[in-house]
């Protein structure tokens, strides 16, 4: 390893790629190790529109974009029980628009950002693991599986569910209450829907079964990614991989039969037990950002969201430590954090409750203002507080009477006292830092 850079990131997914591309855009040396290589698989291909204008700032623009991956118009959330489909578009696929954002293969998407970090001037070191850090001197210290060392003035945490710092330091505490296992596959010669539904590949599709849920996501080579998910109560008992995605997907019988035609393009995978929050995201020479600062659930796509807009905010924030040592930046950084996570933490919770789904989603009688409030969080902009629904949700009032409330006058008036769903962590950006010595 070369010895020294402003900034070391760990992990190069798409948080790690983004951060460095932006941090070297400002001139920083920047040196980003993962302990993988590009191309990798991951899972995570359903983007949002709120993420665009920051990846159009590196170089991925709307051209670039529909050259490589697969156009999203909105999403979709079908009750197969009723057989009824409501569609929440961002834009409409037939009006001649670019797609306002993309399904990417994360093979692709997440190699084309490492390039483009590349190209800006970081130094990638893959099959890199990181295995200590020692940020109690300046320079800090930071050692790979190897005992190589490489010094930096400032860590960036970017290692996603790995979440190398928050387990180190103990700030990483499991959410229970939501999808507590995915199995996924890829498909491809799944029979075209029925043509009332010609514009499926444009969207992404959430079938609501009991228990849980199963995404259905276009991709640009013609597979499509399809994942069951579950909670625990829905977990089946001895049942392999494969019995288990059969046996939820059977739930949307129409789906059931065009996967029962269709080619598995790779064995079963998992993911469970994803869903965490860590409290504490900064600390005197480090950030955690993406899902190495936490992971809520899959639902409403906003984990690369969240790695991508937190790539950006934090930015300014290393840039104020490092210019002028103003650590209030960091302070800032974690509260937009916890603002973004809290409004999708409230909206998954009233997912699985169903209200969230039964009140609005399925209301027959939305009015436009709440429509376009709820298109705007499932859009990703999480931080516009004018948007009555988002100011519902962060006021943490009860969720039953809220939904009910919202969906009938369009802006919710209850000024109950607000319960904080995540505990607002002291932060104490203070030297030595909570952790010492190498591990
Ligand atoms: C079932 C499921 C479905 C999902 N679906 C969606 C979706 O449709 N849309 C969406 O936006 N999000 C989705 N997500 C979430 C999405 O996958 C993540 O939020 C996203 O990948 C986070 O990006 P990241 O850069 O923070 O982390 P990652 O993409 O996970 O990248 C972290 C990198 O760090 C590296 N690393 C880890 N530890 C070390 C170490 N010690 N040293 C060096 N390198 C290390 C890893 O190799 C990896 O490359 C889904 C998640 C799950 C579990």
């Amino acid at each position: 390893m070369k010895n020294h850079s402003d900034i070391a990131i760990i992990g190069c997914g798409p948080g790690g790629a983004v951060a460095g591309a932006l941090l070297a855009a400002r001139g920083y040396s920047v040196s980003i190790f993962d302990r993988d290589h590009h191309p990798r698989h991951h899972i995570g291909e359903s983007l949002l529109p709120a993420s665009m204008s920051i990846l159009q700032s590196i170089g991925m623009d709307s051209a670039y974009m529909q050259a490589h991956h697969q156009g999203k118009y909105g999403a979709r959330f079908f009750d197969p029980v009723v057989n009824r489909l409501e569609v929440f578009e961002f834009a409409l696929p037939d009006d001649g628009a670019p797609p306002p954002t993309f399904n990417v293969i994360r093979e692709t998407f997440d190699l084309q950002l490492r390039d483009i970090a590349q190209q800006r001037g970081c130094r990638i070191y893959e099959n890199c693991a990181i295995a200590t850090l020692t940020e109690e001197q300046v320079p800090v210290q930071i050692q790979n599986h190897c005992g190589e060392t490489h010094t930096c003035d400032f860590v960036i945490d970017a290692t996603g569910s790995a979440a190398m710092l928050a387990r180190k330091l103990g700030h990483r505490e499991m959410l229970p209450d939501f999808g507590r296992l995915a199995i996924y596959n890829y498909f491809s010669d799944i029979p075209a829907p029925e043509s009332a539904d010609a514009f499926e590949r444009q969207y992404i599709t959430m079938h609501l079964i009991d228990g849980g849920w199963i995404w259905f996501i276009p991709l640009r080579d013609g597979s499509t990614s399809v994942g069951v998910v579950l909670k625990s109560a829905a977990v089946g008992k001895n049942l392999n991989l494969q019995q288990q995605f059969l046996a939820a997907v059977r739930q949307s019988p129409l789906l059931h039969q065009r996967l029962a035609q269709a080619t598995p393009l790779a064995s079963y995978r998992a993911a469970s037990d994803y869903s965490y929050y860590c409290g504490q995201k900064v600390g005197p020479r480090h950030v955690l950002i993406g899902d190495a600062a936490g992971f809520l659930d899959p639902i409403f796509s906003s984990g690369v969201h969240l790695a991508i807009t937190s790539s950006a905010r934090v930015v300014d924030a290393v840039d104020a430590v490092l210019q002028r040592g103003e650590h209030s930046a960091l302070r800032q950084y974690q509260a937009d954090m916890e603002a973004a996570m809290r409004v999708f933490q409230a909206f998954v919770e009233r997912f699985y409750r169903r209200d969230l789904v039964r009140n609005l989603f399925f209301s027959a009688d939305k009015n436009p203002l709440m429509r376009k409030a709820i298109i705007n969080i499932l859009a990703g902009h999480v931080w516009d507080l004018t948007n009555p629904l988002i100011q519902m949700l962060q006021s943490n009032i009860p969720k039953d009477v809220c939904c009910t409330d919202i969906a009938e006058s369009g802006h919710c008036e209850n000024d109950k006292a607000a319960v904080s769903v995540f505990p607002t962590p002291e932060i104490t950006p203070t030297l030595p830092t909570p952790y010492a010595g190498s591990r």
